[in-house]
This record gives C-alpha cells, structure tokens and sequence, in this order.
C-alpha cells in the first residue's frame, strides 16, 4: 500500500465524495486533475498528460488547466454529459499550517448548469422520480437557469414514466438505482443525451428543510409521491450548488389529464420539435410556429407544443387571443417591437437569486420592465378578453425599476469589481470618495501646468503606472534645465527620466484610498441591491410568464394569418370534420407545386376509421400526419391550416410509423412495433387517435395480415377510437364489409401513357393496381425481370385470394360494395396490370401489392 503526500492524501479523500465527476483540484492558479480523472481528461480535452511524484511508488498522472480558462473547459465536459466538481483552497496558504484546507465548492453537473456558455435558449431540465408506496410515481422536472419546477403523479407503468420524461427532453435524471434500471430496461430510447444520477435513499435528504425554499400551501397540494420526489430533487441541488436557491419557489403541480397525451415515439413521429432524420428543429412544427421574440418566449412555445390542453374551456381562451391578434396587424406589430426590446427575464431572476448577476444584468432587466406598460396598452389594445386579463395581472414593478434607475449607471462594466456602476446622488459617501479622487485627480493636472511654466520644459507630462504610481517625466534632453533638488529621480528610461516629489506622494495617497474604497463601496451597494432585488423574485417569475404568453399569442397569431390557417371549432365532442386540410409543415417547405387539401370526415355515421391503400410516395403519411396535427394545433390553442374545421378533444395521439425509428434500443422493427401496438390497446380509448402506417410490415405476409387484421377489428369493436390505418395488404379491403365504422379510402394517381402522376387526392375505396412493378419497370430493370414480375404476382394473387376465402368473405364482395362517395371506378383487386394497357389521363385507383414490397 502506497503511502502518499499529504496533498494527495487529501486528494484522494475529497474524491471519495465525488467518485461520478471530474474533480477539479485547485493548486495556486491552476485546476489540477490526479490519476484516472487526469487521464481521461487529458483525452477529452486534448490537454497535455504529465505526471508527479506523490509519495507513491509511481509516478500520478496529472494535468492541468489554468484556472481563469476553467469556465471554457468545465463547459466542454458538460456538454459531453460529465459532472465537475470545483474544489478550492479555503484558507490563505501563507496563513496554512502543513496543507492548505481544500473544499468542494460546487458540483456542475449537466442539469444544473447556470453558465451561459453551456446553456442553449431552451430549457434545460433535470428530472426527478421516485416509486411512491402505492406503486404510483412522483415526478418532478426543474429548470434551475429558470427556476421553473413542475411536479406530478403518474400512476402506470415504467412506460409511462418514460413518456413524461421525453416530454421534457431532460440532461440528468435522478432516481434510485432500482428505478433508474427499470426505465432504462424499456430500451425503449431516451430523449437526446441524458446523465443518469443515481441517489441513494436518503442521500442528503435528513437535514433539508423544504419549507425554506416552498410554501406550506405548495407542499400540502404535491401528490402521492410528490413530496420524496421534491425532496430527492432539492437535496441533489442543494448538494452540487452549494448556494442560495431563492429562485426555485414555485412548485407548479399538474395532473395528466390535463394534457394530451403522447408516447416518444408520436411526438418524434409528428416531428413536432424535432425531425426524424437529424433531430434538428428545421422542418418541425415548433419550427414553423415559432415566429417568437423573446426567449421565454420560444421556451414557452415549445412547451405548449408538447403539451397540448384537454381542456375545452381553456383552449377557447387561447383561440381568443389567436384570433383577436390574427385580424389585428398593427396590434401584433406593436407586441413585436416591443418585445424586442425584453431580456430573457426567466434566466436574468435566476441569476439575481443564485448570486450570479452583474449590473449589466440589472440594466437588462430594467429595459425589460420598461416594455411592460407598453405590453399592457398592447394587450388592451386588441381587445381581447384573454390578452387583457393577462395584462391585468401584469404588475409593472415600478419600485424595481425605480431601484435599479436610481442606482445603476446606464453602461456598466461586465465584472462588479471595477466599479463604474452606481450612479452619483446614490450614496452620500461614494460621492465624497469620488470628489476626493476627481480633486486629486484635477489637482495633478494643475500641477503639471504649473511646472510647465515654471521650468518652461513644454514636454514635461504627469503620468501613472502600477509600479511606480504618479511621476512626473522630463525628456532627457530637457533635463538640464530643471532644479534637481526639487524633483527626486524614480526612475530612468531610454529618452526620459521619471520623478516623483512629496507633495505628488501624498496626493497619489489619497486618490488610490479614494479609488479603492469606491471600488469596495460600489461593489458593496451592488450587493445590496442585488439582495435586496431577489426578495422579489416571485413577481418578477410571474411576469415573466405573462410575456411570454403574450409572445407565443402574437407568434401563433402571425403564423396562422400568414399560411391562412382558420380558427377550429373545438370541443368535448366526438366528430372530426377537417375540410380542405394541409400538413403545415410539409406545406411550407414544398418548393414546386402546391399542397394539396384533402377532407377528413370521422363520425358515427360516416365511419371513425379509414383503410387507406396507395403505393409508396402517393401522400398516405402526410395525410394521417396532417390530421393528428391539425387537432395538436387547435389543442394548444392555434389555428389550422384548414378552410374549416370541427374537431374534438383528443385525449391521446397514438402514432405507428414504420419507417425511420427502426433500430431503437436494439430492439427489431417488428418488436417495437408489437410493443406499441400493445401500448396503444391498453391505452387507447374512444377519445383517441390513433394513426398506424404500414400495419404489419416487419413479419411474413400472412402473420403480418393477420395482426393487422386482428388489431382493426379491436380498436374497431372494443375501443372505439378515431384510427387512420395505411397498410399494403389490400387484401384487408373486405373488412369494410364486416366493421361497420371502417371505410377503404386510397391515394389518387394519373396515368398518362408511362407516366404515373400521384395526384395526392384521398378517394374513397381500395385500389388496385400494382405500381411496385411499374417502378422497378422505371427504373430500367430488365423486360425479361419485369414480365416474370407481373407472371409471379398474378400467381400470388390467386394464391392470395383463396386465403382470403378462407379468413372473410370473399373478394368479389368487395368489387360489388357500393361506396357512398363520389363516382369513381369500383375497385378491381384481382387484375392484374398486364391485362390492362395504360389508358391515357385516366384517373386509377390502385393497391400496393404486398407481393410487390
Ligand atoms: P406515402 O406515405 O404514401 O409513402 P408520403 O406521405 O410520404 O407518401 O408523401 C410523399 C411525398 O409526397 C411527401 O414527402 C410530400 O412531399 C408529397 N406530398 C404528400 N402529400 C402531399 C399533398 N397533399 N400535396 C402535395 N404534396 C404532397
């Protein structure tokens, strides 16, 4: 057993506290890192890896990063999901005896950043979970650059922990090691990148007093569950950022039910804040939408966008404001300039309280309370009953404002050590301190006038310097003509001799007190009003609040006047009817052509569930997309791209798309798609909707035909619900003839000669034809390939058919069902393409040959 230093003894021993983080150890002016944590980071941050005798009886590998760059580095670690832990000397090593004491200052972690270098516009959650003793769960999700705290009760199953936790895109999940194994069996993806922090039972937990930080009225409401997790929450805080959390207050407790509700894999389906393909923002609702201004703004956007209401009455009044700011341009464009001009305010309240903000800051937060009576008139201005409750309850904070005018000068410098920040007329004294050294100051320029005339040396100057203070400089070819015995020579230079006499010492004395008890006055009373500034946090939260709605109001209002979106017709009922209805987003990114509207009717009469055949690229995905989105949007209270639109309260989306999420936690296409499937018919109910692409596809075709088959017919007899399905069986045209509430509708195509056009026209029926070959034919595969294609698909079909014979009715049922919708041809499922030569400019109806994919 190695006997090392003493340093390295206490090395080893505050590392013990920190086993999960890089601990940064502080040596005179460097952060240094000791053995594995050395190596590591040496790799990680492309730093220089050295070593060091410590006792032991090999060298300790070591580096180091010099601690005024440590924000810089400490920010790359973060960001690639590790922690940091800062430990600095405590005491002054001249004062020390033996070792100078050391102590862990602060904890970094990636949910608890507060540095603006690691923090993105958006928030930046850490979740905290615990398994309540009625197998329920308490969850929390905080935003400490915020103070933001959201607090509820799930009772379910680990999935449903999982789906709450996407929702918030959290960078650090805390539960206990049991729980954290749990979730993370699910395989089932976690959202982004996320550093799992495992807390042991009551780690920290004894000694926390949660009524210092919330109110008794808050912790009395928090749920089954709700208060361990607080509390496991506020401990990890407590524990890494050592410091005052004045701004995490509020404790905002909600229920499920209150919101619509979406598996990850829907809410990445709907790409609704981030695509598929790169996870990027480009090319998603959130994106389309946010046309905010501010900050909180676009964070609050993003919320609503993920959390859509299940209340009718409270999305009624969003639609109000919508709607009023939709026909009133002027109103919307006073709200935009007007915000521009406000800071993001969540995160400048969060720094006042963490002790962290600057007097440029201060500044900042004044701007934005002068925006505030502006945004009040605006609110009133466009005379809606929403908008102007909300600026009723917009308190100006006039005494804040009035705190920070009178103190802080208009431009101050970044750091609060410098002084030059409160303004004259604050404090009696700082002014004396000031004319004090303004005198000394005028005092000197009097005296290099006069020794000019006196010694007639023109050149003579007064200057200043840190080492030697004030001298006067003479040319040295001047020097002949002073008196020497008044000046005392300092200092010698290539041209030039520097002097001093008594009386400049003496007034160098006073301006440099003067100046640096300024320095420590201002810093004091900065800190007094920082102080006393973050007694009024709550205010000045709500108001933040109430800014940010109003941003995400006139954002939603110019994105839906500028794409001519109409306002929904909502409430507790069960019909759909869109008319004319687009997908926003694929709208607004097309670059040729223009989008096509299609009508969506779901009811009782007409039927809730649509079997909607088509080849690949016909339009089937938008289309189901477009719905599920057209009803998110009026949800969150927006309006949508629709010419008119009758939709219920949905109370969950369920999305199956087969495509891009294929290979999630390793598990196989067809297994996930099970999984969900199994998700959605336990959940699913007749408020639903539920949207499955391409049903069946991972499996051999009669396994896969017959689970869809079999998963129709459930959400069909035993739920209830809305149900979009596309699939390329279209052998399952026939169940049109058994479920009462399905109707066969399929994508329009023209053929013209060769030329296949997708006129993406949703059509009543099954369709018929095989293009799979015909795209291969395109392509240029050999005729020899083609002609054997078609020759092995008639084969199939026929096979097919007596299958089918034996599972339904038979198929000639389907050519002969009548279809109550507009005239076009019967489907003819069993002709196959050879037997017909394409007719020009007709319109076709046509099947995706399962035998064909
Ligand atoms: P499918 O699901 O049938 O394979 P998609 O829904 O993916 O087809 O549509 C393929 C492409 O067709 C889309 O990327 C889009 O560019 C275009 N498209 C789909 N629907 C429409 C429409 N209604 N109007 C115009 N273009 C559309």
């Amino acid at each position: 057993m190695a006997t090392y230093t003493p340093m390295i003894e206490q090395y080893l021993a505050i590392k013990a506290e920190v086993l999960d983080a890089f601990l940064f150890f502080r040596l005179g002016d460097f952060y240094e890192m000791f053995f594995e944590d050395a190596i590591l980071a040496s790799r990680e941050l492309e730093i220089t890896l050295t070593g060091r005798e410590g006792g032991g009886e090999e060298r300790i590998p070591m580096c180091g990063i010099p601690h005024h760059a440590a924000d810089n580095y400490i920010a790359r670690l973060i960001e690639k999901g590790y922690k940091v832990a800062i430990c600095e000397q405590v005491e002054d090593p001249a004062q020390a005896k033996g070792v100078v004491r050391r102590e862990i200052v602060r904890i970094i972690t990636p949910g608890t950043v507060m540095d603006a270098r690691s923090l993105s516009e958006t928030n930046n959650y850490i979740i905290s979970v615990v398994e309540a003793t009625d197998g329920s769960f308490g969850f929390a999700a905080c935003d400490i650059s915020t103070g933001e705290l959201f607090v509820t009760r799930l009772e379910g199953t680990a999935a449903l922990v999982l789906d709450e936790i996407n929702v918030y895109h959290p960078s650090e999940l805390l539960a206990t090691p049991e729980l954290l194994a749990q979730l993370g069996e699910r395989g089932t993806g976690w959202a982004g990148t996320m550093v799992l922090t495992p807390r042991e039972h009551n780690r920290g937990q004894a000694d926390l007093q949660l009524n210092t930080y919330f109110s008794e009225a808050d912790l009395t409401a928090l749920p089954v569950g709700g208060l361990p997790c607080v509390r496991q929450l506020m401990a990890y805080l407590v524990e890494t950022q050592k410091r005052s959390l004045g701004h995490i207050k509020h404790i905002r407790i909600y229920e499920q039910n209150q919101y619509m509700i979406m598996d990850p894999f829907t809410r990445r389906n709907l790409e609704l804040v981030e695509t598929v393909r790169d996870r990027a923002k480009k090319g998603t609702l959130l994106w389309l939408l946010d046309k905010t201004v501010t900050a909180m703004g676009g964070r609050l956007l993003r919320r609503w966008i993920e959390k859509p209401l299940t209340s009718a009455a409270a999305i009624q009044d969003r639609l109000e404001a919508v709607d009023r700011l939709y026909h009133q341009l002027i109103v919307r464009d006073g709200l935009k300039q007007s915000l521009k001009e406000v800071y993001d305010l969540e995160r400048l309240v969060a720094r006042i309280a963490y002790g962290n903000a600057n007097a440029r800051d201060l500044c900042a937060l004044k701007a934005t309370l002068l925006q505030v009576p502006v945004l009040k008139q605006e609110c009133d201005a466009s005379g809606s009953a929403t908008l102007a409750k909300l600026a009723a309850g917009m308190d100006t904070c006039d005494d804040v404002l009035a705190w920070i005018e009178e103190a802080i000068t208009e431009e101050p410098p970044i750091s609060i050590r410098d002084g030059g920040m409160i303004k004259p007329g604050y404090h009696a004294y700082l002014d004396q301190l000031r004319e004090a050294s303004t005198n000394g100051k005028q005092w000197i320029a009097a005296l290099e006038k006069q020794e000019r005339e006196r010694t007639g040396v023109k050149s003579l100057k007064i200057g200043y310097n840190k080492v030697f203070g004030y001298y006067i400089e003479v040319s040295k070819s001047n020097l002949s003509t002073l008196e020497a015995s008044r000046y005392e020579r300092k200092q010698t230079l290539a041209n030039a001799e520097r002097f001093i006499t008594p009386e400049l010492k003496e007034k160098e004395g006073l301006i440099l007190e003067a100046q640096e008890k300024m320095v420590d006055l201002e810093y004091e009373l900065f800190m007094q009003l920082r102080d006393k500034l973050s007694l009024h946090i709550s205010r000045l939260q709500r108001l933040a609040e109430q800014i940010a709605a109003v941003d995400v109001y006139q954002s939603m209002a110019a994105v839906s006047a500028t794409n001519r979106y109409t306002k929904p017709e909502i409430g507790d009922y069960y019909e759909l009817h869109i008319e004319a209805g687009r997908h926003p987003v694929v709208e607004a990114v097309m670059e040729d052509g223009y989008f096509i509207a299609n009508d969506t009717v779901l009811n009782a009469a007409d039927g809730s569930m649509l079997l909607i055949t088509g080849p690949n690229m016909a339009g089937k995905s938008t289309y189901m997309r477009q719905v599920a989105i057209i009803c998110l949007l009026a949800q969150i209270g927006c309006f949508v791209p629709a010419d008119k639109a009758t939709v219920p309260i949905i109370d969950r989306i369920f999305t199956r798309i087969g495509a891009a999420d294929d290979l999630i936690g390793g598990q196989s296409t067809f297994m996930v798609e099970m999984m969900d499937i199994q998700v959605m018919t336990d959940k699913a109910t007749d408020r639903s909707l539920v949207i499955i692409d391409e049903l069946g596809r991972g499996t051999s075709t009669g396994e896969g035909m017959a689970i869809a088959q079999a998963v129709i017919e459930h959400l069909h007899d035993q739920i209830g619900c809305k149900t979009l399905v596309s699939t390329h069986f279209h052998e399952l045209a026939h169940l049109e003839d058994t479920l009462p509430s399905l109707r066969n509708y399929c994508m329009a195509v023209k053929e013209s000669g060769r030329q296949v056009t997708f006129l993406r026209k949703l059509i009543p029926g099954a369709a018929s034809t095989s293009y799979g070959i015909y795209c291969a034919q395109i392509a240029g595969l050999p005729s020899g390939i083609i002609d054997r294609s078609y020759e092995l698909l008639h084969a199939f079909e026929q096979r097919s058919e007596l299958l089918q014979e034996a599972v339904a009715k038979p198929l000639e049922h389907l050519a002969g069902n009548s279809i109550d919708k507009p005239s076009i041809d019967k489907p003819s499922i069993d002709k196959p393409i050879e037997s017909e030569e394409p007719t020009d400019d007709h319109e076709a109806r046509f099947s995706y040959s399962s035998s064909a994919t």
